[in-house]
């Protein structure tokens, strides 16, 4: 089977490259010209590991193609994938301008019956109205519709693509369920399960397993605050509640609030649609409103430990991207930060492995100095603040840290490090929910 797959993003490149390695010949397309020549050289645009290798694997198998000519890739395919971003407009909506520029630059292309399959994540209701654009290019019998939602984890994208969970695809038709089987078939062979639903319910999967993820992670964010009142530790209730089989412990890491390119927008388009339908969701307007108040808190947290102030303070701020394993910095709690601090007056010095280009490119170079190592980060720096938690950060020679810093403060926003252990150094120490 040939199959496109319509922006080659994050999820389009990782979609793409993994059907390609269980056998499929792929086109990836994107309008974005010097990536697709990046990629042709077989060099990947973004950080995820283990990806670049398997693309030069299946582009030198011939099974992986590159390219801006969506004609050249719709017309051999029998499924096109739809991988645009979807962001976020200033109302909290999807915007939809890359979706209907996609379906439309697919609906030019249409030479022959294909099913058209939306991956990217989108407001219920996508499906009508992916079919009434098609319909302007071609009759409504040459091609079917599904949905067929995303759930891998940037860090993990391939593992989480080749041996997922669950894969969700929304149909009303049978031969578009039949194809989207047979293509899906080595995940059917690792027995992994295929939930077939409706359009509308497979659209609306995305967004409730999201916002419930993040609502855990939300959840034990206030029971972290909690526990730093009564000297409590987070780390002990989140493995107790996690023990409880009907609760499970992912989620459940205490820190500085959930970022990235999915769950803030994807929550901010829910509550939208939700009110849009006349069946608000409160609880997850609660969570956008608690995640922001436990990202502030975060810059919270290194102001008290300066003494109430930042202005003239030097912070040393590990870690920028949203995530470790990821160079994405797409509503990285760290921008909260930064920004706050430089508001504030104070001046950071940055390090990131991955996530330094992007960071760069959104917050500028004013207040704040990008630094080759996290050493060199802490250096002369009035506190260090740990915001994503690489492993690299985790095994730091606090000694060496501790003579780095003009003094010796610590705020782990992402708890990892041991409090006593680390006090036993000498630093004066805070972390999340660890009242301890
Ligand atoms: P991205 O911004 O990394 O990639 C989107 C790509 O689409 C870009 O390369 C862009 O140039 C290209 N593009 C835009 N318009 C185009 C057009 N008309 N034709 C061809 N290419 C076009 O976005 P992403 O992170 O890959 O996300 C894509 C979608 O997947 C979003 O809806 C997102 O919510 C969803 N999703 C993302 C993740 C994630 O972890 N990143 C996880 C699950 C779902």
């Amino acid at each position: 089977m040939h199959i496109a797959v319509i922006g080659t993003g994050y999820i389009g490149l990782v979609t793409g490259t993994c059907f390609a390695e269980f056998g499929v010949e792929v086109t990836c397309i994107d309008v974005d010209e010097p990536k697709i020549a990046m990629l042709n050289e077989g060099n990947i645009p973004i950080y995820e590991p283990g990806l670049e290798d398997m693309v030069r694997r299946n582009m030198k198998a011939g099974r992986l193609h590159f390219t801006t000519d969506v004609k050249a890739g719709v017309e051999r395919a029998l499924v096109v994938f739809i991988g645009v971003g979807t962001p976020s407009r200033d109302d909290g909506t999807h915007d939809m301008t890359y979706a209907e520029q996609a379906a439309r630059s697919i609906g030019e292309a249409m030479n022959g019956y294909k099913v058209i399959v939306m991956k990217s994540t989108v407001p219920v209701g996508t499906g009508v109205w992916l079919k009434g654009i098609l319909s302007e290019y071609v009759s409504e019998d040459m091609f079917d519709i599904a949905s067929n939602p995303e759930f891998l984890r940037e860090g993990q994208a391939i593992g989480d693509s080749m041996r997922p969970d669950r894969v969700v695809i929304g149909t009303d038709s049978e031969q578009a369920r039949a194809i989207l089987r047979d293509l899906y078939r080595p995940l059917y062979l690792i027995e992994t399960p295929i939930v077939f639903t409706n359009v509308a319910t497979s659209e609306l999967i995305k967004y409730a397993s999201n916002a419930f993820l993040s609502m855990k992670i939300t959840f034990i964010n206030e029971m972290a605050n909690i526990c730093e009142k009564i000297g409590g530790d987070v780390h002990v209730v989140a493995k107790a509640m996690g023990l409880d089989g009907r609760i499970g412990p992912k989620f459940l890491r205490a820190g500085v609030g959930y970022g990235g390119s999915c769950f803030p927008k994807d929550n901010s388009a829910l509550v939208h649609m939700a009110m849009e339908l006349g069946a608000p969701t409160k609880l997850v307007e609660a969570v956008i409103e608690v995640n922001d108040n436990q990202m502030y808190r975060g810059f919270e947290k290194a102001k008290e430990a300066l003494g109430g102030s930042v202005e003239g303070k030097v912070i040393g701020l590990l870690g920028l991207a949203f995530k470790p394993e990821t160079d994405d910095f797409r509503a990285a709690p760290s921008e909260v930060i930064v920004n706050n601090i430089r508001k504030e007056g104070g001046t950071v010095q940055a390090f990131d492995p991955e996530g330094m280009a992007q960071a760069r490119q959104k917050l500028g170079d004013e207040g704040i100095t990008y630094c080759d190592n996290p050493y060199d980060a802490i250096r002369g720096a009035d506190i260090m603040v740990v915001v994503t938690e690489w492993n690299v950060f985790r095994l730091l020679d606090l000694e060496r840290v501790h003579g780095l810093l003009k003094d010796p403060i610590i705020v782990d926003l992402r708890n990892i490090y041991e409090p006593a252990a680390v006090r036993g150094l000498g630093f004066k120490y805070d972390c999340v929910g660890r009242g301890i």
